[in-house]
């Protein structure tokens, strides 16, 4: 039996993967309906695993927007187009995230997945946890965290005129203290997201209403989207890129955010969770069985994708050029060293 403690994507994922191979799962979770979540745009990729995880012929009737492409002005004032259409993948979505949550958790329950209290008897668990680590921490495992990135998150309402096309784009905008996001969702809403590093004066003024939208006013791009009126938030998230010391002990694996989890900048923590949230289900069904080759893979490919994420997040962040001398843009890049592999991380118990 292997316990799968939280019920995000990951979990969700790893749950449907072990139930595959019979193994049966108790699955444990704090908040058993979410509520409003932010990360809302799913990569184009996602397609070939929401059909792994049987899941795609609902998810296409889930009210999800068709989202074509960014904007982005990142390193310039103007904007950039990138267009997902001309990817072999096709267009994205604008994701209602707590219909796609829910919709994964309802396909693992029809799996066979059964809510528990606890881990009862199972002598094998995944952690999906996310940032909380709530399993491998209780094994002794740290998280490793490069950066001090928070997201403050507000949704606004947006009117959506009759036949309006459902197409949508997600902007990204650099400032000087940090970097905006923001997406139409379904239910005429949008996201506006605002990254910042914790501490800083920027932090302290996104953190109410009228701070956030004095902010936002100082923005290019993103300000010109916003129309409606404020519906939640703002709320404040980590954001920030860390993983665990080790990805797998005695008894544990952990997946999706609790393995590693991303800079929203990469729009990739769903695909991140989905992904390796169904490998970790597979191997620690094989291990039950005393087969432990697929673990030692499946630690070797985190490792390795993390490492690539990071080349790809210190090029990124050093291609902005505007303001120099800002603390954000000076240490944002700066966590890792693509020459000589290292990285500065501080270690949290
Ligand atoms: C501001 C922001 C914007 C983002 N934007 C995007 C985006 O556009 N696209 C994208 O792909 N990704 C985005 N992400 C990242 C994405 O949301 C995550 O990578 C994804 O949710 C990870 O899935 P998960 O299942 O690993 O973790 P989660 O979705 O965090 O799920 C973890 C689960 O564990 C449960 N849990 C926690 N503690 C316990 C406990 N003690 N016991 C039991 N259960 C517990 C939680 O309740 C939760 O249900 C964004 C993240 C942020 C912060």
């Amino acid at each position: 039996m292997i316990a799968i403690w939280g019920a995000g994507p990951a979990g969700a994922s790893a749950a449907i993967a072990a139930r595959r191979y019979g193994v049966p799962v108790r699955w444990i979770e704090r908040v058993r309906s979410p509520g409003f979540k932010a990360g809302e745009s799913l990569a184009p990729t996602a397609r070939t695993l929401l059909r792994r995880l049987g899941v795609w012929e609902g998810f296409l009737t889930d009210g999800h927007r068709t989202c074509v492409g960014n904007a982005s002005a990142w390193g310039r004032d103007d904007l950039a187009y990138t267009d997902f259409l001309f990817g072999v993948h096709g267009a994205g979505w604008h994701l209602d995230r707590q219909r796609f949550d829910q919709r994964l958790r309802e396909a693992a329950l029809a799996a066979g997945a059964e809510w528990a209290e606890d881990a009862g008897a199972a002598r094998w668990h995944i952690d999906c946890t996310g940032r909380a680590n709530v399993y491998a921490r209780r094994r002794g495992a740290r998280r490793l965290v490069l950066d001090t990135l928070l997201s403050h998150v507000g949704v606004m309402e947006e009117e959506v005129l009759e036949g309006e096309s459902t197409e949508s784009t997600t902007l990204v905008e650099a400032g000087p203290d940090g970097w905006w996001y923001t997406a139409p969702i379904p239910g005429g809403r949008r996201v506006v997201a605002y990254q910042t590093l914790a501490g800083s004066e920027s932090d302290a003024q996104a953190r109410s209403r009228d701070g956030f939208s004095a902010l936002l006013e100082g923005t290019q791009h993103v300000r010109e989207r916003v129309t409606g009126p404020w519906l939640l938030g703002p709320t404040v998230q980590p954001a920030n890129t860390s993983r665990l010391d080790r990805f797998a002990g005695d008894d544990w694996v952990a997946a999706g955010d609790a393995a590693y989890a991303l800079d929203p900048l990469s729009s990739h923590g769903i695909v991140h969770a989905l992904q390796s949230g169904w490998a970790a289900g597979q191997a620690m069904a094989a291990r039950s069985t005393g087969d432990d080759s697929w673990l030692q893979a499946y630690e070797n490919r985190l490792a390795e994708e993390f490492t690539i994420y990071l080349r790809m997040r210190a090029s990124l962040y050093a291609s902005e050029l505007r303001w120099p001398e800002k603390s954000f843009w000076r240490k944002m890049p700066l966590q890792f060293d693509a020459g000589n592999g290292r990285i500065f991380a501080t270690l949290i118990p």
